[in-house]
């Protein structure tokens, strides 16, 4: 039998990532291809440039996307930056950091681990303490918004304080470009990677990084090759950075630049301190149905992400089953928990064109009438009422 084209069904992508995409930047991706050094296109890339500025909030000249996901960006600094036999301290509260360990050890550097509980914010006395006691470490790495817990760590003071001991600082901004507030040169931070699919509304596989001009000079003294041909930014450079001649590295992903690029321009449209203050009023509007249900928050209030809602399961309730019958039933994908928080929690994303009223409604009244139709202990229809409060409050 002949193989049939795929015709995916239509979900409402309320997880940690990818996110609902706008049909906006699904129409721009089915635009005409046309070739990565045609001047059309040429004209798409400085703007893209232009585009991401605006979005980390920075002048850095080296802001690009790179072709391939958030994982490939992270990479992309730490193969950069880091050489074998340099010492870098990365704070680990959650998945991600534990990735950033694992760039710094395949890179032949030492890692040196600032470590938190999960679901906590990274500790800025712990990150001072490991300086102290590490003067010769070269960088600081740390994620900005923890998806695997829901907790922001607060970038500015971290970087302030990696700054204090002249250490370079590689942030992690896969989840809060476009959702939570982040100020690329404002806090100094040297090199930064995100990812297209969470806050951006956009479609996986493209990763926007961006790099100061002190990140740029130690890549250009390395006395080392970058081990990576794809990701050595000297290279990368001569096709994204220099304006009237671009050599070939390799073929530019067009059309789904099309896509970030029309996300950008949508974000521009919104506004960026816009598009934050839109995630933080739609959190509370979750919140307060979540909370009337009787369900809690695992990460504390001051330092919850807005478009990442780590929220406890009901006692006797298989988490797994409540996913599928969401996914089935109502055709709504909500995340699972990770690590150590598998099967205690529900990751609720409210991300990009996922984080809008209507999705809400639907993922409480979903998840309350699939609870309550298995018996859980919650308060039943409560939670929509709760949420329509929030959200008609003037
Ligand atoms: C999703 C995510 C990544 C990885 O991005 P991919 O596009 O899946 O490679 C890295 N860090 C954080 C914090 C993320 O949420």
């Amino acid at each position: 039998m002949a193989i049939k084209s795929l015709v995916p069904p239509v979900r409402t992508l309320m997880g940690p990532g990818p996110s609902d995409v706008h049909p906006r930047v699904l129409s721009a991706m089915a635009r005409p291809t046309i070739g990565h050094l045609d001047p059309v296109f040429v004209a798409m890339m400085d703007e893209m440039k232009e585009l991401l500025q605006y979005a980390f909030r920075t002048k850095n000249q080296l802001t690009i996307p790179v072709s391939a996901p958030g994982s490939a960006g992270m990479e992309t600094c730490f193969v950069n930056l880091v050489e074998p036999g340099d010492k870098v301290i990365v704070c680990q509260n959650g998945v991600f950091g534990g990735r950033m360990k694992e760039n710094v050890e395949r890179v032949g550097a030492t890692p040196v681990l600032v470590e938190d509980n999960w679901g906590e914010a990274v500790d800025p006395n712990k990150l001072r303490g490991a300086l102290k006691a590490n003067p010769d470490a070269k960088a600081v790495a740390f994620v900005h918004a923890e998806t695997s817990t829901g907790a922001c760590s607060d970038a500015r003071l971290l970087c302030e304080i990696a700054r204090e001991y002249d250490c370079l600082t590689i942030v992690d901004a896969v989840t809060s470009l476009g959702g939570s507030p982040l100020e690329v040169d404002a806090w100094g931070i040297d090199a930064i990677y995100s990812g297209a699919q969470k806050c951006l509304s956009c479609t996986p596989g493209l990763s926007p990084v961006s790099f100061s001009e002190r990140a740029v000079e130690t890549i250009k003294s390395r006395k080392t090759k970058v081990q990576s041909w794809f990701m050595d930014l000297n290279l990368v450079m001569g096709y994204w950075g220099g304006a009237s001649k671009r050599a070939y590295h390799h073929t530019a992903p067009i059309n789904a630049l099309y896509g970030l690029h029309e996300a950008l321009v949508m974000l521009q449209e919104e506004g960026l301190k816009n598009s934050w203050a839109r995630h933080r009023r739609n959190h509370e509007i979750l919140r307060a149905g979540i909370e009337a249900m009787g369900l809690k928050f695992i990460v504390k209030e001051q330092d919850r992400l807005p478009q990442l809602n780590a929220v406890t399961v009901p006692e006797g309730v298989d988490e797994a089953v409540v996913r599928k019958r969401l996914l089935n039933e109502f055709n709504l994908e909500i995340g699972a928990g990770l690590g150590a928080l598998a099967g205690k929690v529900w990751r609720i994303g409210l991300m990009g064109y996922a984080s809008r009223p209507g999705n809400i409604l639907l993922c409480l009244g979903a998840l309350d009438a699939i609870l309550t139709d298995m018996g859980a202990a919650i308060h039943s229809g409560h939670a929509v009422k709760a949420a329509n409060e929030v959200m008609m409050a003037k």
